[in-house]
Formats: C-alpha cells, structure tokens, sequence
C-alpha cells in the first residue's frame, strides 16, 4: 500500500484503517519498516492534529523508464558482454542513451 501510494505517501491514519489495525499495532510495524530503512515519515498536520505521513522510500519503477533502455529489447542483449565482440562499453546506442540522460534535467 505504501509503495502504491508512490510519491504522495499515506497518512498513517488511512493505512491503519485499511490494515484494519489499531494504532499501537500500526506503529510498531512502521517503526520497524523505518528502522530497516524502506520507509520514510514526514510529520503533518491533517484536520488539526498532527500525524505522519509515510512514504517508501524506494520507487516502484514505471514502465516507461524501463522500456526506454536500449538493452531492454536488444536482439543482441544475449551476446553482449563486457568482454564480448558486443559490448556495453562500445555500444554506441547505450552511449547515445545514457548521454541524453545526462543532458535532460533530473525530476
Ligand atoms: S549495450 Fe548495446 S548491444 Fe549491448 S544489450 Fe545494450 S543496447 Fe544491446
């Protein structure tokens, strides 16, 4: 749920709800999630009172990230290696790619 919430998180109070957990247990179960350092918690104030809100703090990866990979759908992906007649190091289509990610603004 957290993860699915993506950049927007969710207040604690809603993921009680739909855990259907009471608060103590709730905040055990997050306090362990922030501990082991997948979750992350920004205090805020809803309807007057102060909660948290909790966000993961790792991205589920969309899939247009993913599929403009040059080595995504590559046909020679299967012979390509660092030591390969085919190489990453070589390739000018990852060149290519990478070097427009550098150039494009970070989100
Ligand atoms: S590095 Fe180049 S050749 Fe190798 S899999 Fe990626 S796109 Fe294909």
């Amino acid at each position: 749920m957290i993860l699915n919430a993506g950049e927007d998180g969710v207040l604690q109070s809603e993921l009680w709800k739909t855990i259907t957990a009471d608060s103590r247990e709730g905040s055990r179960a997050i306090l362990r999630l922030e501990r082991r350092r997948l979750i992350e918690r920004r205090r805020e104030l809803f309807d007057g009172r102060w909660t948290y809100r909790v966000l993961a703090k790792r991205r589920t990866p969309k899939i247009d990230s993913i599929i403009a990979v040059p080595c995504a759908f590559c046909h020679l992906e299967g012979r390509c290696s660092e030591s390969g007649v085919v190489s990453p190091i070589k390739c000018d289509r990852l060149t290519a790619w990478l070097s427009s990610l550098a150039q494009t603004d970070p989100p």
